[in-house]
C-alpha cells in the first residue's frame, strides 16, 4: 500500500504509514507524487512556531501526476503533471469578490484531514494525493515537474507580492535598484524575477555566509551579494547609495524572516520606495520601529501572504519563458524518499539543503 507521512505534533518525528487507494470524489483528482517540496512553513509547523493539530498529511507543495479524475475537466487529462494548491478560498467574502481571494477571511485547507478518514492522502507528504479539480495547475509537458516543485510556493509568493505592486501601480518597468534580502527559496525567486525584469542592479543580502547561495543568486541574476556575517550594514548601505545616486534602493523584498532585517530594509530605501514583506511568516518577535521613518521617508510597504491560483499559473509561465534557469533551478534539490522524511526535515533545519523535496518510491 502506498505511504503518507503523518505529522504527529510540533517536536516529534513523523511517522509513516500506509494508507488504501480510493476512488476519487466527484470534482476531486487522485495525483502520484512526482516531487514534494518542504517549505520554510513546514519547519515552523516542526518547531512549533505554527499550531496545527496532529494527526495530519501537511505538505502543501505537492507536485504529481493525475491519474484519475472524479469528474470530467475541460483542462486536465490522466497523465498530466500538476501542482496542487491546498487554498480553498470561500468566494463569498468581501476580499474574494474583490479579487483578493489569497486572503479570504474563511479560508480552508484541503490539507486538514485525519489521515486515518477516507481518501486519506489529504496533503503534501504522501505517495498520493487527493485534491479538488480546481485546485490543480497543469504543468506543460516541455517542463520537467520536479523543476516545477523547487519553487511551487515560494515562486508563486514572490509573484503574488509583485503582482500586489503592480495593482498599487509601481512601475515595474522603471526599477533601478533593487535589494533582496534573504536567501532561501522566497529571497532566490525574487533575484531570478527581478532579473527578469531588467533591474540593472539587484543586490542580495545573505544572513549567513554560504558560498553555494551566493552562486546560485549570482546565477539567477544578482549582481552583488552581501552576507552580513563579512559586511557592515554601513558597508552595505554605502554601496547601494552609490550605485543609486545617493538616493536608496527603489524597491527591496524582505525574504529572510528576521526581524532585524524589516529595519535594514527599511533604512536601505530611497524616499517614496516600495518595501514588498512576504517573507516574516511566523512571529520572530517585535522591533523598534520609529513611525516617523514611514512618514518622512513616504515609504510605501507592502505586506503580502499565501498565493492564489492565478499566481501559480504565472510561477508556471515564468519557467516557459526562463528555460534558461532550469539547470539552475535543478542544481537547488536536494532529494529524499517520502519515507527519509525525519532524515529529510532534519537536513532541511540545519540549513545543509537549499531546497528539500520528497519524492515517491
Ligand atoms: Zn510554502
Ligand atoms: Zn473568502
Amino acid at each position: 500500500m502506498p505511504k503518507a507521512a503523518v505529522y504527529q505534533g510540533a517536536n516529534k518525528e513523523f511517522e509513516i504509514r500506509e494508507f488504501p487507494l480510493t476512488k476519487p470524489q466527484k470534482d476531486m483528482a487522485l495525483l502520484r507524487l512526482v516531487a514534494s517540496g518542504v517549505c520554510g512553513t513546514d519547519l515552523h509547523i516542526l518547531n512549533g512556531k505554527l499550531g496545527i493539530e496532529p494527526p495530519k498529511v501537511i505538505g502543501h507543495e505537492f507536485v504529481g501526476e493525475v491519474v484519475e479524475l472524479g469528474s470530467e475537466s475541460d483542462t486536465l487529462n490522466v497523465g498530466d503533471n500538476v501542482i496542487a494548491t491546498i487554498a480553498v478560498p470561500c468566494e463569498e467574502c468581501l476580499l474574494c469578490k474583490t479579487g483578493d481571494d489569497a486572503n479570504c477571511v474563511n479560508m480552508g485547507v484541503t490539507n486538514g484531514g485525519n489521515p486515518y478518514d477516507e481518501p486519506h492522502f489529504w496533503g503534501g507528504f504522501g505517495e498520493y494525493n487527493y485534491s479538488p479539480i480546481k485546485n490543480l495547475v497543469k504543468i506543460p509537458k516541455s517542463i520537467n515537474p520536479k523543476t516545477a516543485s523547487v519553487f511551487a510556493c515560494a515562486g508563486s509568493t514572490v509573484i503574488h507580492a509583485f503582482s500586489l505592486a503592480k495593482r498599487a501601480n509601481v512601475d515595474l518597468e522603471n526599477l533601478k535598484t533593487c535589494v533582496v534580502q534573504g536567501l532561501g527559496p522566497v529571497g532566490m525567486f525574487a533575484v531570478a524575477y527581478l532579473a527578469s525584469l531588467k533591474v540593472e542592479n539587484v543586490i542580495a543580502i545573505t544572513g549567513r555566509e554560504n558560498k553555494k547561495r551566493e552562486e546560485l543568486a549570482k546565477s539567477f541574476g544578482s549582481t552583488k551579494i552581501f552576507s552580513l556575517e563579512k559586511n557592515t550594514f554601513e558597508e552595505i548601505d554605502g554601496y547601494i547609495k552609490s550605485v543609486s545616486g545617493g538616493l536608496g534602493a527603489d524597491l527591496a523584498v524582505e525574504a529572510s524572516g528576521n526581524k532585524d532585517a524589516f529595519l535594514q530594509g527599511i533604512d536601505m530605501l530611497r524616499n517614496r520606495g516600495v518595501y514588498l514583506v512576504p517573507g516574516q511568516y511566523s512571529n520572530s518577535g517585535t522591533i523598534p520601529l520609529p513611525p516617523q521613518v514611514i512618514t518622512f521617508k513616504a515609504l510605501h510597504i507592502i505586506g503580502s501572504s499565501q498565493y492564489s491560483a492565478v499566481d501559480i499559473e504565472e510561477y508556471v509561465k515564468f519557467l516557459e519563458e526562463n528555460r534558461d534557469l532550469h539547470p539552475v533551478i535543478d542544481s537547488m534539490i536536494t532529494e529524499y524518499l517520502l519515507s527519509d522524511i525525519n532524515k529529510a526535515f532534519e537536513n532541511a533545519k540545519q540549513g545543509k539543503n537549499v531546497k528539500t523535496i520528497l519524492v515517491g518510491g
